[in-house]
């Protein structure tokens, strides 16, 4: 059965890498009727951050990526954050150490400090393990006594020398890696936590994960990984590994970082996020005015295409068509112009009662209370081609539900005459008594009555936008009108004329 989990660690708001990586996961499972579970990987207390797992829970549900199996909805295998699982990995690390795959290091944090100092390149490894403080190093009776003492220690895998290990990735086909490279990495901490390491591999294979979608920033630890699933005596029930490619910045200059976002002037975190410390929130695609829609349409193109030119995707649609085979190598750029298409089409696409109530809270933001619903509706489907995000209802539509204040009568009266004024004042009356009120009457009624006046219609129309609008834009404009009314049509006219 497909099993595949996202395990975000709780170190602050999740960024488009981590969104993208829990879609992935999601996608995979769905497509294949498997699971997705949320694991909160949170064994290391220096960098967990309250708030951050509350976030991810609502990250997820805003983006309608439920897990089957969480902290919140516990399945048969939890607990699901690993600090509750903290008791099940020691077991682990000592038959490793028993079994000669692992030993018991004794330097303190202070010791390997004052080392790297010396030696800026300083990794614990074949080349100076034996010169280090561990039961590699020491006697039989020297660990032991140092253990019966108390002393506190960290389980360190023992990588091996010269040796190639490798794994088959879903994404980068036959990957190998040259294990003299590669340090001994911590398993178990002093603290008695088990490190990324050791808890990943335990838990994926106590919670029967079956592929492993994660970024690539995890490539590299992917040979202690195999050989941890090996020593652990596991091999056969190894999840397959699809590395992620990156996110680049927008010019491809490297990986996206958190901090890119605010240099270039968009978000690149999910949803807002606060820092404890510095108090400072950084903007989120939701509260930038995205549609969740988009949101992950959007992710899901960074590095995954269905073979075809299309690129607006449903979340359905993503479902269905999701293959590991279309995933890129390539990193991918993220480019903010394109996101806002994204969100545009999306509006475009997402039906108009749907939209509404987003609109509803535009409107209430900006001070207009109540209206109705049909009216709404109605400016609703005429602007919504112009927005890119729902808050852009205001600044294409806001004069259909508060009177233009000023008008820029100079611009749009250029040789102005009274002729001019006479025949607004004439059509104004005579709109009053109009049988029929829509806009494919009103324009031949309008611009049969210009040159019947043996006037132009271009020097009349930007004078009439104006008078119901109060600017140069906005809709066509006989389709303003029908939908401001006769009644204002007119009290608009009336007002703008000298
Ligand atoms: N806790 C890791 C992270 O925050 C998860 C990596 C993985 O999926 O294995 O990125």
């Amino acid at each position: 059965k497909v099993r595949v989990r996202f395990a975000p660690s709780p170190t602050g708001g999740l960024h488009l890498g981590g969104v993208r990586t829990a879609l992935f996961n999601y996608l995979y499972a769905r497509h294949y009727g498997g699971d997705f579970i949320l694991r909160i990987e949170d064994t290391d207390q220096t960098r967990f951050v309250s708030g951050a797992e509350d976030y991810i829970n609502e990250c997820l549900a805003w983006c309608g990526l439920t897990p089957d199996e969480s902290p919140n909805k516990p399945g048969k295998f939890g607990p699901y954050r690993q600090s509750e699982r903290k008791d099940s990995y020691r077991e682990y690390a000592e038959q490793l150490v028993n079994g000669g795959f692992a030993y018991y290091a004794f330097d303190t944090a202070e010791e390997l400090d004052a080392r790297r100092k010396e030696e800026p390149n300083f990794r614990y490894s074949h080349e100076n393990r034996l010169q280090l403080r561990n039961s590699l190093s020491l006697s039989k009776e020297q660990t032991a006594k140092l253990l019966s003492e108390g002393h506190p220690y960290t389980i360190r895998i023992k990588m091996p020398v010269e040796e190639t290990v490798s794994f088959e990735d879903m994404i980068r086909g036959r990957v190998a890696f040259e294990t003299s490279l590669v340090d001994d990495k911590v398993l178990l901490k002093a603290d008695g936590m088990p490190t990324y390491h050791l808890a990943v591999v335990v838990d994926d294979k106590a919670m029967e994960i079956s592929h492993v979608f994660r970024g690539e920033e995890w490539l590299p630890s992917a040979p202690v990984h195999v050989l941890l699933w090996e020593y652990l005596g596991w091999k056969d029930k190894m999840p397959y590994w699809a590395h992620l490619p990156l996110i680049l910045k927008p010019d491809g200059n490297g990986k996206l970082s958190k901090r890119d976002g605010d240099r270039l002037g968009f978000p690149v975190y999910a949803m807002n996020w606060t820092d404890q410390k510095s108090d400072e929130t950084t903007k989120g695609f939701r509260e930038m005015g995205f549609l969740p829609e988009a949101f992950i349409n959007m992710l899901a193109v960074l590095g995954w295409n269905d073979g075809t030119e299309q690129e607006i995707f449903s979340k359905e649609e993503l479902v269905s068509k999701f293959s590991v085979d279309r995933i890129g190598k390539a990193g991918a750029k993220f480019d903010f112009e394109k996101a806002k298409w994204f969100n545009h089409e999306w509006i475009k696409k997402t039906s108009n009662t749907a939209i509404l109530p987003k609109v509803e809270e535009v409107l209430n933001r900006h001070g207009i209370a109540s209206h109705r619903t049909e009216y709404v509706l109605k400016v609703l489907a005429l602007v919504k081609e112009r927005m890119t995000f729902v808050e852009d209802f205001w600044e294409q539509a806001s004069f259909f539900f508060i009177m233009p204040e000023r008008y820029d009568v100079d611009a749009v009266k250029p040789k102005w005459n009274e002729n001019k004024t006479a025949f607004f004042q004439d059509i104004a009356r005579e709109f009053v008594t109009l049988p029929i009120w829509k806009a494919d009457s009103l324009e031949p009624f309008f611009k049969d009555r210009i040159v019947e006046a043996g006037m132009k219609i271009g020097e009349l129309m930007m004078p009439f936008r104006i008078m119901l609008v109060g600017g140069k834009f906005g809709p066509e404009v006989f389709q303003i009108a029908e939908i401001l009314g006769r009644d204002e049509v007119v009290k608009r006219m009336e007002r703008s004329l000298p």
